[in-house]
């Protein structure tokens, strides 16, 4: 992080209404589909091989409610998209996802600013460590979150408009969902596995990253 990520000191405040944050979980739901293979791949390698197939059909159901009952507020968005979640993907990904929306969506305040976005997101992490009793560096989907919420709160402080500031958010979820390849899994079914985890990416890290990089590209 130069000096020229260091954004005028202040915040967007127009844009993240209730169709930003439609356009983040169809995109996310988008690119999950066309990242399956590779993530159920992923879990192939350390877990059970439906980490692609449960998140896939978990987002195409957020999208399907989400266009059955149009949400009217960015809070009924990911209140929608995390019942859905909780309710319809098998598997220990579903109820930490779908617990992350829907308590992001509970601190989330409107209108939505930047700062506030990252306040909000950094809810919905800790709920998921709360759930899930996991930290980062146990080689979850947490080592992708955390970093992102990091980032995010960084760049608001640093003044940094809500597209850079997701821009920064994703990159470090990226970083750090391939930096769980040397991790041993801790939490999980692939904790099982113990040092046999070594060399391969957790496959939770690698759809947060997608789930992030939705959320840059919905502010571009
Ligand atoms: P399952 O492991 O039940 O088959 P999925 O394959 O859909 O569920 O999701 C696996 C991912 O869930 C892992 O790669 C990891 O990132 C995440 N995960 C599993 N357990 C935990 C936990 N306790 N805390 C945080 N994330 C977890
Ligand atoms: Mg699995």
């Amino acid at each position: 992080m130069g000096p020229d990520s260091m954004g005028p000191n202040s915040m967007n405040t127009g844009s993240m209404d209730t169709d930003f944050f439609l356009s983040w979980l169809n995109g996310a739901a988008e690119l999950i589909r066309l990242r399956r293979d590779h993530l159920t791949e992923l879990d192939a390698a350390i877990g059970d091989a439906d980490h692609g197939t449960n998140l896939d059909r978990g987002f195409a159901e957020v999208r399907q409610a989400l266009a059955e009952w149009p949400p009217t507020s960015p809070e009924q968005v990911l209140l929608s998209a995390g019942n859905t979640l909780i309710r319809r993907v098998g598997g220990a990904s579903g109820p930490l996802y779908g617990t992350a929306f829907r308590q992001m969506g509970k601190a989330l305040e409107t209108p939505v600013t930047a700062a506030g976005f990252a306040t909000a997101f950094e809810a919905g992490v800790r709920a998921v460590e709360r759930l899930g009793k996991a930290a980062p560096g146990d080689k979850t989907m947490l080592d992708a979150l955390a970093p992102a919420s990091k980032a995010l709160a960084r760049a608001v402080q640093e003044g940094a408009q809500a597209r850079e500031a997701f821009e920064r958010a994703a990159r470090a979820a990226e970083e750090g969902a391939k930096a769980t390849i040397p991790l041993t899994a801790r939490k999980g079914r692939a904790s099982y596995l113990g040092e046999r985890s070594i060399g391969h990416e957790d496959p939770g890290a690698a759809s947060s990253a997608l789930i992030m990089a939705a959320l840059a590209s919905a502010a571009a």
